[in-house]
């Protein structure tokens, strides 16, 4: 499971994060209290947080990958902030079927 990063010596460009959005992110800079990145789920960036106050957790590049294309594991994300499509139980099924 994801730890949680309690300074920015735990994490470091490189390495992947969940930012407080539960974005899966490439982490290119940390220092003092602010960790940046680049979203894995649309490339937006920079995704920066607060290390103290966002709950920001080290991902593994498996966790990363499983965030990206299945959402959190541990999580509960609100429906309209999903990016991906929780088959077969979302309605988005019906609108893509052909
Ligand atoms: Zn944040």
């Amino acid at each position: 499971m994801p730890s949680l990063v309690s300074t920015h010596t735990e994490i470091q460009p490189g390495n992947y994060y969940e930012d407080c959005a539960f974005h899966p992110c490439l982490c290119i800079s940390s220092d003092d209290d602010e960790i940046t990145g680049v979203s894995l789920v649309d490339g937006s960036h920079p995704r920066a947080c607060s290390i103290p106050h966002c709950g920001v957790r080290r991902l593994t590049f498996e966790e990363a990958l499983h965030w990206k294309f299945f959402g959190p594991l541990d999580q509960t994300v609100v429906k309209d902030s999903r990016w991906w499509y929780d088959y077969p139980n979302d309605e988005m099924v019906e609108t893509h079927r052909l």
